[in-house]
């Protein structure tokens, strides 16, 4: 990728082209300019895809050591380039540079992972006599590629969660076509250098910078697209999953995480957990603690030790070592989270710590007395924002976590086996962390949700069988 004075080209074809129009990617702390990328049209959007639908049959054909070969090589790149890519995630995110350089760090082990679940891509037997007219009957399935895949992508981990798309897509033998969030293109743009440097055939991988709003539907709705791979929120998910036609969805949408703890629990661990886990990325994480269920007789002990550990929090510049959180994306969300905590204040809620906005910037919060039907305590906060209620018994936790239409994780802190089952079997949310907050992933577990959380799951392994379908090749053998 150059970076000229004419700001960044997008990536079409194997090419670095510009635009009509530029998008300018401004710093969420100063709102100073980082660089300017294309804004694609309608149009580009079209020459895009012909070029991606050449690639469809250029990545079908690397064999599955090219692919792996590749998947390795652009992780070495960035690996190498650790600090170059950091910077860019901290600049255009919201990111600090320590929160930065461990999203590039997940992004390389991202990218290997995919470069060895390529190896297996791989079908099994089947047991064709296992039913009448089947008796002389043998064969398998193949696993193939899908064809041409539509990533889109949010700005909160604006690297890795392009990565766990354009890895599996490469090692499933896809095209793919990656639209980053409009306010956080530029390390996608910098994930494609590294492909290019790898020496990813062209045509195989596109980043094309522009808006949902004005291309969005296009690629969406494009007969050429076989699957849409949407990161993002429940309303353009939403509209996504409405207008796609006959394709293949994966829906990776928000939450409003609940976290129980339960009076058993190691209640330092269960403070320095859900601290990070509500603030982590200014709260700005799909995973972030937002509704916190604590068991009466330990809510006063809980709730102290939380008020003390928030307050430690340090907010300020994201390139400084010593930052705990940077800014919201956008002073409009930081409003808009101002408006929310208002709202709930007006309706009884209590401001523990927090509660303050400061330009883009919004303090760590911790609310109390949170009244059910404010939207704090049921919508997806998105930000530094955490409400914390008394719960009699597990029951009742389990009952109020549930009572959201959102279900991405869940976290629970008990020493006793009994209601930790009883969580894992009860809440309904694609996974449930025993012993800490719903703000733990591997990159390579199986990563997805219930109700507005999505459909289907990624996480490198997972996103590969979504990528890929079976062929099936059966052989009538003579008598
Ligand atoms: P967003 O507003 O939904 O945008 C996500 C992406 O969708 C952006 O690239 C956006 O483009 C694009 N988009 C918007 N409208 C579109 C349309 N009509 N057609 C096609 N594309 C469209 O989300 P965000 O604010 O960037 O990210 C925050 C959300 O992502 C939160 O809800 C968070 O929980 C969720 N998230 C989920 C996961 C997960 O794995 N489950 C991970 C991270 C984030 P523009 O930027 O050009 O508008």
């Amino acid at each position: 990728m150059k970076l000229l004075e004419k700001g960044s080209p997008m990536y079409i074809g194997g090419e670095w082209v510009y635009s009509q129009a530029i998008i300018e990617v401004r710093d969420p702390q100063d709102n100073s300019l980082v660089d300017t990328v294309p804004d694609a049209t309608v149009e580009d959007l079209l020459r895009a895809i012909d070029k991606a639908v050449e690639g469809v049959d250029v990545a079908a054909t690397m064999t599955i050591k090219e692919r792996m070969s590749v998947l390795q090589l652009a992780a070495s790149y960035i690996e190498n380039r650790t600090e170059d890519y950091a910077v860019i995630i901290a600049r255009e995110a919201s990111k600090t540079i320590r929160e930065a350089r461990k999203e590039v760090a997940r992004a390389v082990e991202t990218l290997r992972l995919s470069a060895e679940e390529a190896r297996r891509v791989q079908g099994e037997t089947i047991n064709f006599d296992q039913a009448t007219g089947g008796e002389d009957r043998v064969g398998y399935y193949y696993r193939f590629p899908i064809g041409l895949i539509a990533a889109i992508t949010p700005f909160n981990d604006p690297l890795n969660l392009v990565a766990h798309k354009v890895g599996p897509a490469i090692a499933g033998g896809n095209a793919i076509i990656v639209k980053p969030a409009t306010m956080t293109p530029l390390s996608a743009l910098k994930l494609a250098e590294a492909f290019e440097a790898a020496g990813l055939p062209s045509k195989v991988l596109t980043v094309i910078t522009g808006r949902g709003s004005v291309i969005g539907d296009t690629l969406v709705r494009h007969p050429a697209v076989r699957m849409v791979s949407f990161t993002g929120g429940l309303d353009a998910g939403a509209h996504i999953a409405k207008i796609a036609g006959l394709k293949k969805l994966g829906m990776e949408l928000g939450s409003n995480s609940p976290v129980i703890i339960m009076d058993d629990a190691n209640l330092e661990e269960a403070v320095r957990a859900t601290v990070s886990g509500a603030f982590w990325a200014a709260g700005q994480n799909c995973l972030g603690v937002q509704r916190v269920f604590v068991q009466k007789s330990v809510y006063d002990a809980f709730l102290g030790r939380m008020v003390e550990k928030t307050k430690q929090v340090l907010i300020g510049d994201k390139l400084s070592e010593e930052t705990g959180i940077g800014p919201l994306i956008t002073e409009k969300e930081a409003k808009r989270i101002e408006e929310w905590v208002t709202e709930a204040v007006e309706q009884g809620a209590h401001i523990e710590v927090g509660g303050r906005r400061e330009g883009n910037y919004y303090l760590p919060t911790i609310l109390t007395n949170v009244p059910p039907d404010v939207r704090v305590a049921k919508e997806e906060v998105f930000g530094p924002v955490v409400s914390i209620f008394p719960v009699e018994d597990l029951q009742e936790a389990i009952q109020l976590a549930n009572s959201v239409n959102y279900g991405l994780q869940a976290g629970i802190f008990t020493k006793d086996l009994d209601s930790a089952f009883k969580a894992i079997h009860q809440l309904h949310v694609g996974g449930v962390n025993v012993n800490d907050s719903s703000d733990y992933r591997l990159d390579a577990m199986p990563f997805g949700g219930v109700k507005g959380s999505g459909l289907g799951r990624e996480g490198v392994k997972f996103a590969l069988q979504e990528m890929t379908e079976p062929k099936v090749v059966c052989f009538k053998l003579e008598k």
